[in-house]
């Protein structure tokens, strides 16, 4: 897609999902790319950068990566849900500096693999009922 027909999309969504998912931030902030250049290998259609204890998420959809309005608004959902379990990524970055070096390998592949079935688990289900109470195009907010 072009990077105009993405903004378009997001910018309809994000302020809806926001609400709809109960998020407690100041600002998400959204940035556009072709790709992610530094990953071109893993085809991801988005990245998200927290900062000030998540009261801030920058989100970078890599437009050329996304095929339509289902695909990104699931990657917003997904990304917003990582704002969400902030606080249990919070408390795993703190615990896992706790832990031996050896042991933090295992630990902190068995965290990634468990929060992403979860977030994923939980976009699956919002975003089809995201889509069923967007607005429509050209009622952008
Ligand atoms: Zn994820």
């Amino acid at each position: 897609m072009t990077e105009q027909e993405v903004k378009e999309i997001a910018h309809r969504h994000v302020p809806q999902l926001i609400n709809a998912l109960g998020i407690d931030i100041q600002d998400v902030q959204l940035y556009y790319e072709p790709i992610d250049k530094e990953n071109e290998a893993v085809l991801a259609a988005t990245d998200i950068h927290h900062v000030e204890t998540y009261r801030h998420a920058y989100i970078t959809l890599y437009y050329e990566r996304l095929r339509d309005e289902n695909q990104i608004v699931g990657v917003l959902i997904h990304e917003l849900l990582h704002v969400k379990l902030a606080p249990i990524e919070t408390f795993f970055a703190t615990w896992e500096r706790l832990i031996p070096k050896k042991q933090r390998v295992a630990y902190t592949y068995l965290y990634n693999h468990a929060l992403e079935r979860t977030v994923s688990g939980l976009q699956i289900g919002l975003s089809e009922g995201a889509l069923k109470q967007a607005p429509k195009d050209g009622s952008a907010a």
